[in-house]
């Protein structure tokens, strides 16, 4: 008799289990879906791509211009504030901004005084470049390629992307542990853990280089609309690929298509974008003339100036 309690108590149990794991996956699947749902279908401009993202324009305005300050405010941050290098960094990418598919950012350009060779964009417009990655510019058609890459990031709002690829991972991820509940802690700790690489090789990595891409092919289109010659990307990615110290990462466990991937897609672009360049040119928009090569120097200490606050 006491058995037969204790057994039905136990399968009691077990039901209550199962119950209580079904209603909080369906919870999770119900917050996916609301995630997904709520992040309109949108296009993204030139490439025709469709996409979904986690913010709003204006969402990503502020939170982009916030995340901006906070970084240029951070102690290890020097700004070159005036100079030839810097100026340029501004016109550059004012230039390119005025005829790319502005959803209405208050752009932002800002040089830093450093030896890496690198730039980057935050949702709603603000781009720093750093020092280091002048002398692969090498001029202004070179600079043009990185502000150009960098702009079609954010008109792409590709953070925002990001931002809800990541939040459906995580709760999938999510998801996965609930069910996994009744298994031992180690074994469910090595499932997760091989899901969550399975989540980062097999679609964040990769959506990242599309993104890498997608900024590729949209920055040759705005290079040529603000006059400058898309065919400066190749040179620029080839001198990118030779200024690179040790051996690249293999191109499936990497945020970045691999050089040789990257310079074979934008030789594939090359025809639309200069058919794009050669309309530019026969508009007969007067172009502001471009500087020539090797004008650009290393900031003077004077010229450079430390970030105090974040309302500077
Ligand atoms: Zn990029």
């Amino acid at each position: 008799m006491q058995r037969q309690v204790r057994a039905v108590a136990v399968e009691e149990r077990g039901f209550a289990e199962i119950a209580s794991v079904g209603i909080l996956l369906a919870i999770l699947v119900g917050f996916a879906l609301f995630l997904y749902c709520r992040a309109e279908e949108q296009t993204v401009p030139v490439t025709g791509r469709t996409q979904r993202v986690a913010l709003s324009e204006e969402d990503q305005a502020q939170l982009g211009a916030e995340a901006y300050r906070d970084i240029l405010a951070g102690s290890a941050t020097e700004i070159v504030r005036t100079g030839p290098e810097a100026t340029l960094v501004r016109r550059t990418g004012e230039r390119i901004a005025a005829v790319a598919d502005d959803p209405g950012f208050v752009w932002e350009f800002t040089l830093i005084a450093s030896p890496a060779k690198n730039a980057w964009c935050l949702p709603g417009g603000k781009v720093a470049v750093y020092s280091g990655i002048l002398e692969i510019a090498r001029d202004e058609k070179g600079l043009a390629v990185v502000m150009a890459h960098e702009i079609a990031h954010a008109i792409a709002q590709h953070g925002a992307e990001r931002m809800l690829q990541e939040q459906l991972t995580r709760v999938g991820l999510l998801a996965l542990s609930t069910t996994l509940g009744g298994l031992d802690p180690a074994s469910r700790g090595a499932l997760l853990a091989l899901f969550g690489a399975g989540a980062q090789l097999g679609v964040l990595l990769p959506f990242s280089r599309d993104m890498e891409s997608e900024a590729d092919r949209i920055g040759l289109i705005y290079m040529a609309r603000a006059g400058y010659n898309p065919e400066a990307a190749i040179g620029f990615w080839e001198r990118m690929a030779a200024a690179r110290e040790g051996p690249e990462p293999p191109e499936y466990a990497s945020t970045h298509p691999s050089d040789a991937t990257r310079i074979a897609n934008l030789q594939k672009w090359l025809p639309e974008a200069m058919e794009e360049y050669r309309k530019t040119t026969e508009t007969g928009v007067t172009m502001l003339p471009q500087l020539p090569a090797g004008f650009l120097l290393p900031p003077a200490p004077a010229q450079r100036m430390a970030a105090t606050s974040a309302s500077d």
